[in-house]
Protein backbone atom coordinates (compact mmCIF):
# COMPACT_ATOMS: atom_id res chain seq x y z
CA UNK A 1 0.00 0.00 0.00
CA UNK A 2 1.16 3.78 -0.73
CA UNK A 3 1.93 5.72 1.74
CA UNK A 4 -0.93 8.23 1.55
CA UNK A 5 1.63 11.61 2.03
CA UNK A 6 4.14 10.22 -0.06
CA UNK A 7 1.07 9.66 -3.10
CA UNK A 8 -0.19 13.07 -2.75
CA UNK A 9 1.28 14.08 -5.99
CA UNK A 10 0.41 10.67 -7.78
CA UNK A 11 -2.75 11.34 -6.82
CA UNK A 12 -3.32 15.20 -7.67
CA UNK A 13 -1.76 13.82 -11.23
CA UNK A 14 -4.38 11.45 -11.41
CA UNK A 15 -7.26 13.18 -10.24
CA UNK A 16 -8.36 12.44 -14.33
CA UNK A 17 -8.92 9.11 -14.95
CA UNK A 18 -7.93 7.49 -17.92
CA UNK A 19 -10.76 6.30 -20.48
CA UNK A 20 -8.48 2.60 -20.31
CA UNK A 21 -8.89 2.81 -16.41
CA UNK A 22 -12.42 3.19 -16.34
CA UNK A 23 -12.67 0.86 -18.92
CA UNK A 24 -11.15 -2.06 -17.29
CA UNK A 25 -12.50 -1.32 -13.59
CA UNK A 26 -16.14 -1.45 -14.97
CA UNK A 27 -15.56 -4.26 -16.87
CA UNK A 28 -13.84 -5.64 -13.62
CA UNK A 29 -16.96 -4.31 -11.30
CA UNK A 30 -19.70 -6.35 -13.64
CA UNK A 31 -17.35 -9.56 -13.11
CA UNK A 32 -17.38 -8.98 -10.00
CA UNK A 33 -21.35 -7.72 -9.61
CA UNK A 34 -22.22 -11.23 -11.25
CA UNK A 35 -20.04 -13.21 -8.37
CA UNK A 36 -21.06 -11.18 -4.81
CA UNK A 37 -24.03 -10.59 -3.10
CA UNK A 38 -25.27 -7.10 -3.41
CA UNK A 39 -24.29 -6.25 0.17
CA UNK A 40 -21.10 -7.01 -0.81
CA UNK A 41 -20.66 -5.35 -3.44
CA UNK A 42 -21.53 -2.15 -2.18
CA UNK A 43 -20.31 -2.07 0.87
CA UNK A 44 -16.69 -3.77 -0.58
CA UNK A 45 -16.43 -2.04 -4.01
CA UNK A 46 -18.09 0.34 -4.89
CA UNK A 47 -15.95 2.53 -2.90
CA UNK A 48 -12.91 1.47 -4.32
CA UNK A 49 -12.12 4.24 -6.85
CA UNK A 50 -9.37 3.70 -9.52
CA UNK A 51 -7.24 6.41 -10.16
CA UNK A 52 -5.19 5.54 -13.10
CA UNK A 53 -3.50 2.53 -14.93
CA UNK A 54 -0.15 2.67 -16.79
CA UNK A 55 2.41 0.57 -17.45
CA UNK A 56 0.46 -2.17 -16.78
CA UNK A 57 0.11 -0.90 -12.79
CA UNK A 58 -2.97 0.44 -11.15
CA UNK A 59 -4.06 2.13 -8.96
CA UNK A 60 -7.05 2.46 -6.83
CA UNK A 61 -7.83 4.31 -4.04
CA UNK A 62 -9.68 2.74 -0.68
CA UNK A 63 -11.17 4.92 1.70
CA UNK A 64 -9.04 3.73 4.82
CA UNK A 65 -6.49 1.36 5.94
CA UNK A 66 -9.05 -1.09 7.43
CA UNK A 67 -10.69 -1.24 4.56
CA UNK A 68 -7.19 -1.73 2.73
CA UNK A 69 -6.72 -4.68 4.91
CA UNK A 70 -10.39 -6.34 4.56
CA UNK A 71 -9.74 -6.17 0.61
CA UNK A 72 -6.76 -7.64 0.50
CA UNK A 73 -7.60 -10.61 2.74
CA UNK A 74 -11.21 -11.24 2.16
CA UNK A 75 -11.24 -10.49 -1.68
CA UNK A 76 -7.20 -10.36 -2.46
CA UNK A 77 -7.28 -12.75 -4.66
CA UNK A 78 -10.65 -12.03 -6.59
CA UNK A 79 -9.57 -8.92 -7.55
CA UNK A 80 -6.33 -9.73 -8.69
CA UNK A 81 -7.53 -12.90 -10.45
CA UNK A 82 -10.64 -10.79 -11.96
CA UNK A 83 -8.52 -8.00 -13.62
CA UNK A 84 -6.01 -10.53 -14.75
CA UNK A 85 -8.85 -12.33 -16.58
CA UNK A 86 -9.94 -9.10 -17.96
CA UNK A 87 -6.39 -8.07 -19.07
CA UNK A 88 -4.10 -10.30 -20.87
CA UNK A 89 -0.71 -9.09 -19.48
CA UNK A 90 0.53 -9.51 -16.40
CA UNK A 91 -0.96 -6.60 -14.00
CA UNK A 92 0.39 -5.25 -10.71
CA UNK A 93 -2.08 -3.48 -8.24
CA UNK A 94 -1.82 -0.68 -5.83
CA UNK A 95 -3.79 0.61 -3.30
CA UNK A 96 -3.47 4.48 -1.43
CA UNK A 97 -5.77 5.63 0.97
CA UNK A 98 -7.76 8.24 0.53
CA UNK A 99 -9.46 9.38 3.61
CA UNK A 100 -13.33 9.27 3.65
CA UNK A 101 -15.25 11.84 2.16
CA UNK A 102 -18.14 13.54 4.24
CA UNK A 103 -21.08 12.25 1.94
CA UNK A 104 -18.83 8.40 1.91
CA UNK A 105 -20.88 6.61 4.49
CA UNK A 106 -24.35 7.34 3.26
CA UNK A 107 -23.40 5.69 -0.39
CA UNK A 108 -21.31 3.31 -0.22
CA UNK A 109 -22.19 2.04 3.44
CA UNK A 110 -25.85 1.96 3.06
CA UNK A 111 -26.14 -1.15 5.64
CA UNK A 112 -23.14 -0.50 8.00
CA UNK A 113 -23.65 1.98 10.75
CA UNK A 114 -20.93 4.79 11.82
CA UNK A 115 -18.88 3.94 14.92
CA UNK A 116 -20.58 5.77 17.13
CA UNK A 117 -24.39 5.36 17.58
CA UNK A 118 -25.96 8.95 17.53
CA UNK A 119 -26.06 10.78 20.92
CA UNK A 120 -29.24 12.55 21.68
CA UNK A 121 -27.95 16.29 21.96
CA UNK A 122 -26.92 17.79 18.84
CA UNK A 123 -23.56 19.40 19.86
CA UNK A 124 -22.84 15.81 21.38
CA UNK A 125 -23.01 14.71 17.74
CA UNK A 126 -21.07 17.24 16.69
CA UNK A 127 -18.71 16.41 18.89
CA UNK A 128 -18.48 12.69 18.74
CA UNK A 129 -18.54 12.22 15.03
CA UNK A 130 -15.55 14.25 13.91
CA UNK A 131 -12.84 14.19 17.09
CA UNK A 132 -9.79 14.01 15.44
CA UNK A 133 -8.66 10.99 17.93
CA UNK A 134 -11.44 8.92 16.73
CA UNK A 135 -10.87 5.87 13.77
CA UNK A 136 -12.75 5.89 11.37
CA UNK A 137 -14.25 2.18 12.15
CA UNK A 138 -17.18 0.94 10.23
CA UNK A 139 -18.81 -2.40 12.12
CA UNK A 140 -18.97 -5.39 8.94
CA UNK A 141 -23.34 -5.47 8.71
CA UNK A 142 -22.39 -9.58 7.47
CA UNK A 143 -20.82 -10.24 11.07
CA UNK A 144 -24.48 -11.00 12.90
CA UNK A 145 -25.94 -13.58 14.79
CA UNK A 146 -27.39 -15.33 12.04
CA UNK A 147 -24.58 -15.33 10.04
CA UNK A 148 -22.86 -17.16 13.19
CA UNK A 149 -22.53 -21.20 13.12
CA UNK A 150 -23.01 -22.24 16.67
CA UNK A 151 -20.52 -25.93 17.80
CA UNK A 152 -19.10 -27.31 20.15
CA UNK A 153 -15.98 -24.95 19.80
CA UNK A 154 -18.07 -21.75 20.39
CA UNK A 155 -21.20 -22.50 22.14
CA UNK A 156 -20.23 -20.63 25.49
CA UNK A 157 -18.91 -18.17 23.72
CA UNK A 158 -22.32 -17.53 21.83
CA UNK A 159 -24.52 -18.57 24.61
CA UNK A 160 -22.44 -14.80 26.28
CA UNK A 161 -22.83 -13.33 23.07
CA UNK A 162 -26.32 -13.03 23.24
CA UNK A 163 -27.03 -13.00 26.83
CA UNK A 164 -24.92 -9.39 26.80
CA UNK A 165 -26.60 -8.00 23.52
CA UNK A 166 -29.67 -8.31 25.35
CA UNK A 167 -28.88 -7.34 28.28
CA UNK A 168 -25.81 -5.34 28.83
CA UNK A 169 -23.76 -4.25 31.33
CA UNK A 170 -26.27 -6.85 33.84
CA UNK A 171 -24.47 -9.59 33.67
CA UNK A 172 -21.03 -10.38 32.58
CA UNK A 173 -19.08 -7.90 32.67
CA UNK A 174 -15.81 -7.41 31.06
CA UNK A 175 -16.76 -10.13 28.56
CA UNK A 176 -13.75 -11.79 27.62
CA UNK A 177 -13.51 -13.79 24.51
CA UNK A 178 -10.45 -15.68 23.26
CA UNK A 179 -9.08 -17.55 20.83
CA UNK A 180 -6.47 -18.42 17.70
CA UNK A 181 -6.72 -16.78 14.91
CA UNK A 182 -9.88 -17.01 12.11
CA UNK A 183 -11.83 -18.14 14.64
CA UNK A 184 -14.92 -16.01 15.14
CA UNK A 185 -13.53 -13.39 17.78
CA UNK A 186 -14.05 -9.82 15.43
CA UNK A 187 -17.39 -11.82 14.07
CA UNK A 188 -19.02 -12.65 17.52
CA UNK A 189 -18.34 -9.31 18.84
CA UNK A 190 -19.39 -7.35 16.07
CA UNK A 191 -22.79 -9.54 16.09
CA UNK A 192 -23.18 -8.05 19.72
CA UNK A 193 -22.57 -4.88 18.44
CA UNK A 194 -24.77 -5.14 15.55
CA UNK A 195 -27.50 -6.57 17.47
CA UNK A 196 -27.39 -3.79 20.01
CA UNK A 197 -27.17 -0.78 17.41
CA UNK A 198 -30.54 -2.18 16.15
CA UNK A 199 -32.39 -2.71 19.41
CA UNK A 200 -30.36 0.66 21.35
CA UNK A 201 -30.23 2.61 18.50
CA UNK A 202 -29.38 5.39 20.85
CA UNK A 203 -26.55 3.60 23.30
CA UNK A 204 -23.00 4.95 23.05
CA UNK A 205 -21.27 2.15 21.51
CA UNK A 206 -17.67 2.18 20.20
CA UNK A 207 -16.39 -1.14 18.86
CA UNK A 208 -12.37 -0.47 17.91
CA UNK A 209 -9.20 -3.06 18.05
CA UNK A 210 -6.34 -2.22 19.75
CA UNK A 211 -4.01 -0.96 17.40
CA UNK A 212 -6.40 1.51 16.32
CA UNK A 213 -7.19 2.32 20.41
CA UNK A 214 -3.16 2.38 20.70
CA UNK A 215 -2.99 5.07 17.69
CA UNK A 216 -5.80 7.02 18.31
CA UNK A 217 -4.42 7.41 22.27
CA UNK A 218 -1.21 8.65 20.49
CA UNK A 219 -2.49 10.96 18.19
CA UNK A 220 -4.55 12.36 21.26
CA UNK A 221 -1.26 12.89 23.00
CA UNK A 222 0.41 14.51 20.26
CA UNK A 223 -2.14 16.79 19.51
CA UNK A 224 -2.87 17.32 23.23
CA UNK A 225 -5.95 16.06 23.23
CA UNK A 226 -5.56 13.29 25.39
CA UNK A 227 -7.48 14.40 28.06
CA UNK A 228 -10.57 14.62 25.74
CA UNK A 229 -9.66 11.15 24.39
CA UNK A 230 -9.54 9.29 27.54
CA UNK A 231 -13.17 11.86 28.33
CA UNK A 232 -14.72 10.40 25.50
CA UNK A 233 -14.20 6.79 25.76
CA UNK A 234 -15.26 6.98 29.66
CA UNK A 235 -18.73 8.42 28.58
CA UNK A 236 -19.85 5.27 26.52
CA UNK A 237 -22.32 2.94 27.61
CA UNK A 238 -20.52 -0.26 26.05
CA UNK A 239 -17.06 -0.36 25.05
CA UNK A 240 -15.87 -3.07 22.64
CA UNK A 241 -11.87 -3.41 22.24
CA UNK A 242 -11.06 -6.15 19.36
CA UNK A 243 -7.72 -7.63 19.90
CA UNK A 244 -6.26 -6.62 23.06
CA UNK A 245 -3.27 -8.31 22.85
CA UNK A 246 -2.05 -5.12 20.68
CA UNK A 247 -1.76 -3.10 24.19
CA UNK A 248 1.29 -5.36 25.11
CA UNK A 249 3.87 -3.08 25.92
CA UNK A 250 2.32 -0.29 25.41
CA UNK A 251 2.42 1.59 28.98
CA UNK A 252 1.13 4.23 28.66
CA UNK A 253 -1.97 3.26 26.33
CA UNK A 254 -2.54 0.90 28.88
CA UNK A 255 -2.76 3.42 31.33
CA UNK A 256 -5.27 5.64 29.61
CA UNK A 257 -6.85 2.19 29.05
CA UNK A 258 -6.83 1.42 32.81
CA UNK A 259 -8.54 4.48 33.71
CA UNK A 260 -11.24 4.27 31.06
CA UNK A 261 -12.18 0.83 32.50
CA UNK A 262 -12.28 1.68 35.94
CA UNK A 263 -14.91 4.34 35.05
CA UNK A 264 -16.90 2.35 32.33
CA UNK A 265 -16.54 -0.79 34.95
CA UNK A 266 -17.71 1.29 37.98
CA UNK A 267 -20.75 2.61 36.50
CA UNK A 268 -21.94 -0.55 35.24
CA UNK A 269 -21.09 0.09 31.70
CA UNK A 270 -20.42 -3.15 28.96
CA UNK A 271 -17.09 -3.72 27.99
CA UNK A 272 -16.42 -6.61 25.95
CA UNK A 273 -12.90 -7.73 24.73
CA UNK A 274 -11.71 -10.22 22.62
CA UNK A 275 -7.72 -11.12 22.98
CA UNK A 276 -5.98 -14.07 20.77
CA UNK A 277 -4.49 -15.81 23.64
CA UNK A 278 -5.97 -16.34 27.56
CA UNK A 279 -5.67 -13.27 29.66
CA UNK A 280 -3.18 -14.68 32.07
CA UNK A 281 -0.77 -15.24 29.37
CA UNK A 282 -0.43 -11.46 27.92
CA UNK A 283 2.96 -10.79 28.46
CA UNK A 284 4.01 -7.25 29.10
CA UNK A 285 0.67 -6.08 29.77
CA UNK A 286 0.33 -4.55 33.34
CA UNK A 287 -0.76 -7.17 36.21
CA UNK A 288 -3.71 -4.90 37.18
CA UNK A 289 -5.42 -4.98 33.93
CA UNK A 290 -5.08 -8.87 33.45
CA UNK A 291 -6.43 -9.30 36.49
CA UNK A 292 -9.77 -6.61 35.59
CA UNK A 293 -9.53 -8.62 32.57
CA UNK A 294 -10.81 -11.67 34.30
CA UNK A 295 -13.10 -9.91 36.59
CA UNK A 296 -15.99 -11.10 34.17
CA UNK A 297 -16.34 -13.65 31.90
CA UNK A 298 -13.82 -15.48 30.64
CA UNK A 299 -14.96 -17.54 27.37
CA UNK A 300 -12.57 -19.40 24.87
CA UNK A 301 -13.34 -20.23 21.11
CA UNK A 302 -11.91 -23.09 20.00
CA UNK A 303 -10.78 -24.81 16.18
CA UNK A 304 -14.23 -25.93 15.17
CA UNK A 305 -14.74 -29.77 14.54
CA UNK A 306 -15.73 -31.57 11.27
CA UNK A 307 -19.27 -31.05 11.70
CA UNK A 308 -19.13 -27.60 12.16
CA UNK A 309 -16.77 -26.55 9.38
CA UNK A 310 -19.24 -28.32 7.02
CA UNK A 311 -21.78 -26.59 8.67
CA UNK A 312 -20.04 -23.19 8.30
CA UNK A 313 -19.13 -23.95 4.44
CA UNK A 314 -22.89 -24.65 4.26
CA UNK A 315 -23.48 -20.74 6.06
CA UNK A 316 -21.35 -19.55 3.55
CA UNK A 317 -23.02 -21.08 0.55
CA UNK A 318 -26.31 -19.84 1.33
CA UNK A 319 -25.04 -16.59 2.07
CA UNK A 320 -23.49 -16.40 -1.30
CA UNK A 321 -25.29 -18.14 -3.43
CA UNK A 322 -22.92 -21.06 -3.94
CA UNK A 323 -24.42 -24.29 -5.47
CA UNK A 324 -21.12 -26.85 -4.10
CA UNK A 325 -22.11 -30.39 -3.37
CA UNK A 326 -21.59 -31.45 -0.11
CA UNK A 327 -18.59 -34.03 -1.30
CA UNK A 328 -16.59 -30.34 -2.64
CA UNK A 329 -17.43 -29.13 0.78
CA UNK A 330 -16.55 -32.04 2.86
CA UNK A 331 -12.98 -32.18 0.87
CA UNK A 332 -12.46 -28.83 1.94
CA UNK A 333 -13.45 -29.09 5.92
CA UNK A 334 -11.20 -32.62 5.58
CA UNK A 335 -8.03 -30.15 4.61
CA UNK A 336 -8.83 -26.96 6.15
CA UNK A 337 -8.96 -27.11 10.14
CA UNK A 338 -7.66 -24.30 12.20
CA UNK A 339 -8.69 -21.36 11.16
CA UNK A 340 -12.35 -20.42 9.54
CA UNK A 341 -11.03 -17.09 7.35
CA UNK A 342 -8.90 -19.68 5.18
CA UNK A 343 -11.88 -22.18 5.45
CA UNK A 344 -13.91 -19.58 3.91
CA UNK A 345 -11.12 -18.17 1.28
CA UNK A 346 -10.55 -21.41 -0.18
CA UNK A 347 -14.59 -21.91 -0.89
CA UNK A 348 -14.54 -18.60 -2.25
CA UNK A 349 -11.22 -19.10 -4.62
CA UNK A 350 -12.93 -22.86 -6.13
CA UNK A 351 -15.66 -20.93 -6.82
CA UNK A 352 -14.42 -18.51 -8.58
CA UNK A 353 -11.63 -20.69 -10.11
CA UNK A 354 -14.79 -22.63 -11.79
CA UNK A 355 -16.14 -19.13 -12.79
CA UNK A 356 -12.83 -18.22 -14.58
CA UNK A 357 -12.13 -21.71 -15.78
CA UNK A 358 -15.58 -22.11 -16.83
CA UNK A 359 -15.48 -25.39 -15.22
CA UNK A 360 -17.80 -27.42 -12.84
CA UNK A 361 -16.84 -27.29 -9.17
CA UNK A 362 -15.37 -30.64 -8.64
CA UNK A 363 -13.78 -32.25 -5.56
CA UNK A 364 -10.85 -31.98 -8.64
CA UNK A 365 -10.66 -28.39 -9.11
CA UNK A 366 -10.98 -27.78 -5.03
CA UNK A 367 -7.56 -30.12 -4.74
CA UNK A 368 -6.13 -27.11 -7.24
CA UNK A 369 -7.45 -24.67 -5.02
CA UNK A 370 -6.73 -25.88 -1.71
CA UNK A 371 -3.03 -25.91 -2.23
CA UNK A 372 -2.59 -22.52 -1.64
CA UNK A 373 -4.30 -22.46 1.47
CA UNK A 374 -1.37 -23.90 3.09
CA UNK A 375 -2.44 -27.22 3.93
CA UNK A 376 0.86 -29.35 2.45
CA UNK A 377 1.03 -31.05 5.59
CA UNK A 378 -3.07 -32.59 4.90
CA UNK A 379 -0.83 -35.67 3.44
CA UNK A 380 -1.92 -37.18 0.27
CA UNK A 381 -2.86 -40.29 2.16
CA UNK A 382 -1.52 -42.43 -1.78
CA UNK A 383 1.55 -41.00 -2.02
CA UNK A 384 4.48 -42.64 -1.12
CA UNK A 385 7.86 -42.31 -1.30
CA UNK A 386 7.90 -44.33 -4.44
CA UNK A 387 5.48 -42.27 -6.14
CA UNK A 388 7.22 -38.98 -5.14
CA UNK A 389 10.50 -40.07 -6.81
CA UNK A 390 8.75 -41.25 -9.61
CA UNK A 391 7.04 -37.82 -10.13
CA UNK A 392 9.82 -35.85 -9.57
CA UNK A 393 12.11 -37.61 -12.18
CA UNK A 394 9.83 -36.93 -15.06
CA UNK A 395 9.61 -33.64 -13.86
CA UNK A 396 13.61 -33.17 -13.93
CA UNK A 397 13.59 -35.52 -17.04
CA UNK A 398 15.94 -38.36 -14.93
CA UNK A 399 16.24 -41.64 -14.63
CA UNK A 400 14.90 -42.95 -11.65
CA UNK A 401 17.42 -45.62 -10.72
CA UNK A 402 20.15 -42.42 -11.07
CA UNK A 403 18.04 -40.41 -8.02
CA UNK A 404 17.67 -43.54 -5.78
CA UNK A 405 21.50 -44.71 -6.56
CA UNK A 406 24.70 -42.23 -5.57
CA UNK A 407 25.37 -40.49 -8.65
CA UNK A 408 27.22 -37.28 -8.09
CA UNK A 409 26.02 -35.58 -10.96
CA UNK A 410 24.51 -31.82 -9.73
CA UNK A 411 21.25 -32.28 -11.25
CA UNK A 412 20.96 -35.57 -10.04
CA UNK A 413 21.74 -34.18 -6.51
CA UNK A 414 19.42 -31.63 -6.87
CA UNK A 415 16.86 -33.64 -8.02
CA UNK A 416 17.61 -36.42 -5.63
CA UNK A 417 17.55 -33.45 -2.45
CA UNK A 418 14.24 -32.49 -4.00
CA UNK A 419 12.81 -35.96 -3.51
CA UNK A 420 13.67 -36.41 0.06
CA UNK A 421 12.22 -32.66 1.07
CA UNK A 422 9.44 -33.82 -0.38
CA UNK A 423 9.13 -37.14 1.07
CA UNK A 424 9.43 -35.82 4.69
CA UNK A 425 6.98 -32.82 3.99
CA UNK A 426 4.33 -34.95 2.46
CA UNK A 427 5.35 -38.48 3.85
CA UNK A 428 4.78 -39.50 7.44
CA UNK A 429 8.07 -41.72 6.82
CA UNK A 430 11.15 -41.01 9.41
CA UNK A 431 14.13 -40.07 7.93
CA UNK A 432 15.75 -43.23 8.26
CA UNK A 433 13.20 -44.69 6.21
CA UNK A 434 13.48 -41.75 4.13
CA UNK A 435 17.33 -42.36 3.70
CA UNK A 436 16.78 -45.80 3.14
CA UNK A 437 15.05 -44.98 -0.34
CA UNK A 438 18.01 -43.26 -1.66
CA UNK A 439 20.88 -45.74 -1.56
CA UNK A 440 20.69 -46.32 2.05
CA UNK A 441 21.37 -42.65 2.80
CA UNK A 442 21.89 -41.19 6.53
CA UNK A 443 19.00 -39.25 8.34
CA UNK A 444 21.95 -36.24 8.06
CA UNK A 445 21.90 -36.53 4.71
CA UNK A 446 18.30 -35.97 4.45
CA UNK A 447 18.44 -32.91 6.70
CA UNK A 448 21.06 -31.68 4.65
CA UNK A 449 19.36 -31.92 1.56
CA UNK A 450 15.90 -30.44 2.99
CA UNK A 451 18.22 -27.93 4.29
CA UNK A 452 19.39 -27.23 0.94
CA UNK A 453 15.88 -26.87 -1.24
CA UNK A 454 14.83 -24.74 1.62
CA UNK A 455 18.17 -22.33 0.73
CA UNK A 456 17.64 -22.77 -2.94
CA UNK A 457 13.74 -21.68 -2.77
CA UNK A 458 14.72 -18.52 -0.75
CA UNK A 459 17.82 -17.59 -3.00
CA UNK A 460 16.46 -18.52 -6.34
CA UNK A 461 12.71 -17.75 -7.53
CA UNK A 462 12.67 -19.48 -10.61
CA UNK A 463 13.61 -22.84 -8.88
CA UNK A 464 11.10 -21.46 -6.35
CA UNK A 465 8.53 -21.72 -8.54
CA UNK A 466 9.55 -25.11 -9.72
CA UNK A 467 9.26 -26.29 -5.99
CA UNK A 468 5.50 -25.21 -6.35
CA UNK A 469 4.36 -26.41 -9.02
CA UNK A 470 6.13 -29.65 -7.80
CA UNK A 471 3.95 -29.42 -4.76
CA UNK A 472 0.85 -29.23 -6.96
CA UNK A 473 1.75 -31.84 -8.94
CA UNK A 474 2.70 -34.20 -5.64
CA UNK A 475 -0.44 -32.95 -3.61
CA UNK A 476 -3.04 -33.56 -6.90
CA UNK A 477 -1.33 -36.92 -8.23
P1 LIG B 1 -10.79 -13.70 14.42
O1 LIG B 1 -11.23 -12.33 14.77
O2 LIG B 1 -10.94 -14.69 15.54
O3 LIG B 1 -9.41 -13.74 13.83
P2 LIG B 1 -12.89 -13.51 12.46
O4 LIG B 1 -14.03 -13.14 13.34
O5 LIG B 1 -12.28 -12.43 11.65
O6 LIG B 1 -11.75 -14.26 13.28
O7 LIG B 1 -13.38 -14.71 11.54
C1 LIG B 1 -12.76 -15.06 10.33
C2 LIG B 1 -13.79 -15.39 9.29
O8 LIG B 1 -14.45 -16.60 9.66
C3 LIG B 1 -14.89 -14.34 9.19
O9 LIG B 1 -15.23 -14.16 7.86
C4 LIG B 1 -16.06 -14.94 9.95
O10 LIG B 1 -17.28 -14.54 9.40
C5 LIG B 1 -15.85 -16.42 9.76
N1 LIG B 1 -16.31 -17.20 10.91
C6 LIG B 1 -15.64 -17.45 12.05
N2 LIG B 1 -16.36 -18.22 12.86
C7 LIG B 1 -17.53 -18.47 12.24
C8 LIG B 1 -18.71 -19.21 12.57
N3 LIG B 1 -18.81 -19.89 13.72
N4 LIG B 1 -19.72 -19.20 11.68
C9 LIG B 1 -19.62 -18.55 10.51
N5 LIG B 1 -18.54 -17.85 10.13
C10 LIG B 1 -17.51 -17.80 10.98
MG1 LIG C 1 -10.22 -10.52 14.64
Amino acid sequence: MLDQNQNANTLLSSDVVSDEASILWDRFLSLIKQNISELKYNTWFKPIKVKSFSDNKLLLSVPSSDFFDIIINRFGDYVYRALSSIHNEKLSLEYVVEPLLQNYVDVSFCNSVPYVSPASNPEEITTFTKPAFIPTIHLNPEYTFENFVKGKNNDFAVAAALSISNRPGAQYNPLMIYGGVGLGKTHLVQAIANNLLLALPNTRMMYISGPEFTTGFVQSIRSNKAHEFERFYKSLDILIVDDVQFLEGKESTQDSFFQIFNQLYQLKKQIILSCDKPPHQLEGLEERLITRFQWGLTVDIQPPDLETRIAILNKKCDQEEFSVSYSVLEFIALNIKDNIRSLEGCLKSIVFESEISRQPISVDLAKRSIIKFGTTKSRSPNIDISSIISIISKFFEIDESLIRLRTKRQEVVVARQVAMYFSKEITSCSLQTIGAHFGGRSHATVIHACKCVEGMVNDNLSFSKKIEKLREDLLTS
